[in-house]
Order: C-alpha cells, then structure tokens, then sequence
C-alpha cells in the first residue's frame, strides 16, 4: 500500500471526512484490521482564508507547494489536496513534487463520465464557481459543461461555506436553500450537480436533489485508495 500524502485544514471539518472515508475504503476493499497509510498536514486555515478574500494567490501557492514538499520529504507516495477551491494553484503541486498529485476535478469528470452525461451544475465557493480554473478543466479535458448558480445563489453557496460549513454549522435553513439551488441548476438543465466543495457533503446528499450528485470529497478519496492500492 502507498502512503497517501494529505494537504488538508481547509477546513478541518472536511479533512476529517477525508480521513474516514480513505480508511473506510482500504477495510471495504482489504478487511480485517487493514487501514490506510497516510500522513496529514493540516494548515490553520484562517491565514489562508484572509490570503484568498485578498486575491493573494502566489503566496497561497507558496504555501501548497511547501506542504505538499513536506509530505513528500515525510514519506507520501501521492497527494491530494483536500479541497477544490485551492486547485487554483494546482499547477505549484505539480511543480513542486515528483509523487503523483490527484487532482480533485479528474475524478469526479471520471464519475460523471461513467455516468453517461456531460452537463452538470457546480456548486462551491466563489472562487471555485467563478474563476475558471475548475469550469475550463471540466470542458478542456472532459467535454463536461459546468453551469454555475445565478449570481444571488453564488453569493448564498459561498457565505454558507465560510460562514457555516467551515465552523461545523448545518442548518436546515442553508440546507433549504441549497436545495433550491440545486432545483434552479436542474431547471437550468443540469443532469447532475458537483458538490465542488469538500465541505457540501456534510450539508446536503442524495435525498436534496433529483439528480445524481458529484460529492468532491468522496470521489477524490476513493480515487486516492484506487491509486495507493493499485
Ligand atoms: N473546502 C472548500 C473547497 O473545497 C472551501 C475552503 C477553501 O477555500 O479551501 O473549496
């Protein structure tokens, strides 16, 4: 088994699912008393937070090519980043380290692929939504067209986020409105949404949406035991 390398702590509250559903596939997949090798490096997210809302991306780049040379330099074998936002600067991990970084939108293209359709809604913070970086990938090398929320719900998504999901709040209000989210991306002609934001899942699932739904978190976990297993 390889050692998974994870850059996590954007937030907490999602790299903990991380660490679950990594260590629940390795004993699904091995049994017995198996579970993942994996190192964590785990950032105080509130600097970055600030840095972000700043637009200061190079020093954020600086700072996810530093971690992910000190997984490398601790022993990981491959590394993820454990949040789509931060995949603005994916090109400063490939860069920076030999091992094998997933990034977080391939594997979630490959389930929306497998699935057979190829027009699907995106939800996640700002940046994400809007920035290009995840839209133009999806379309570039997968021929999977993104559409975004009205710029109203792009602003409720992103507060939600920050303001809740990242300090482990869920509340049926947001969940209420993300459902309405979801139902405008539908009408909108979505055939799926992505959950482009590793703290959604722990918001809303299968039961808030008539379409099938693309949870980052899990897809990119899994991807990550296929490749340390593989
Ligand atoms: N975890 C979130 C994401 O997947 C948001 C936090 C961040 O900005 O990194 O985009």
């Amino acid at each position: 088994m390889r050692t998974i390398g994870l850059i996590g702590g954007m937030s907490w509250e999602s790299s903990l699912e991380y660490y679950r559903i990594i260590n629940e596939e390795v004993k699904r997949r091995l049994g017995g008393l198996h579970s993942a090798s994996c190192l964590l490096y785990s950032f105080d997210f509130a600097p970055l937070e600030r840095m972000q809302h700043d637009a200061r991306w190079d020093d954020i780049a600086d700072e996810m090519a530093s971690a992910a040379r000190r997984l490398e330099a601790g022993g990981a074998e491959l590394v993820l980043l454990c949040t789509n936002t931060m995949h603005k600067v994916a090109n400063a991990i490939y860069d920076s380290v030999s091992i094998p970084f997933i990034h977080i939108a391939d594997p979630t293209a490959g389930a929306i692929r497998a699935d057979g359709i190829d027009r699907v809604g995106l939800l996640g913070t700002r940046f994400t939504m809007e920035d290009g970086f995840y839209v133009d990938r999806l379309r570039s090398l997968y021929g999977v067209e993104a559409v975004v929320p009205s710029p109203a719900d792009r602003e409720a998504v992103h507060r939600v986020i920050y303001d809740e999901l990242c300090v482990g709040s869920a509340t049926d209000e947001s969940r209420a409105r993300f459902r309405a989210v979801i139902a405008a991306l539908v009408a909108d002609g979505a055939q799926g949404v992505i959950l482009g934001c590793t703290e959604i899942g722990l918001l809303v699932g299968p039961a808030d949406s008539p379409v099938p739904l693309y949870d980052t978190t899990r897809l990119h976990a899994q991807a990550a035991v296929e490749l340390a297993l593989g």
